[in-house]
């Protein structure tokens, strides 16, 4: 006799196949923050990229535009900011970066990737096979 526990995650697992709805949000891992003189430099940015499924120099470009500043990416991936920036604004910036980049707005799987067609970029969804225009 199975729980009724047991029996729910069965149905669950049922309804949605790909696991969708548990995967809404992706752990993005707490950027590791140092500063240099007048550097800000984020030590685990490879991981960051990595955990997000982007490529780190897309994201440090999109960083580094919202920052409104230049960065550039060392051999150990890690990324280094001009100017003084603060742990909160490279957490808020990391999450829309994934609010718009990685997350299918259709389904919310995290299980995307990028393509670019003519001039427009898409997030390509692999769970439910939306395609949807994305803001370069
Ligand atoms: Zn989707």
């Amino acid at each position: 006799m199975k729980s009724y526990r047991e029996l729910l995650d069965r149905i669950k697992d049922k309804l949605h196949p790909e696991g969708v709805a548990m995967q809404s949000r992706l752990a993005i891992p707490e950027p590791d923050v140092i500063w240099v003189g007048n550097r800000t430099i984020v030590r685990n940015f490879g991981n960051i990229a990595e955990a997000i499924g982007r490529d780190p120099q897309k994201v440090l470009i999109f960083l580094a535009r919202e920052l409104a500043t230049a960065a550039s990416l060392d051999e150990d991936k890690r990324a280094i900011f001009i100017g003084r920036k603060d742990l909160q604004s490279f957490k808020v910036l990391l999450q829309r970066y994934v609010k718009d980049y990685v997350i299918c707005p259709v389904c919310k799987s995290p299980d995307t990737k990028l393509e670019r067609h003519k001039r427009v970029t898409f997030l390509i969804c692999e769970a439910c096979g939306a395609k949807s225009p994305v803001r370069d």
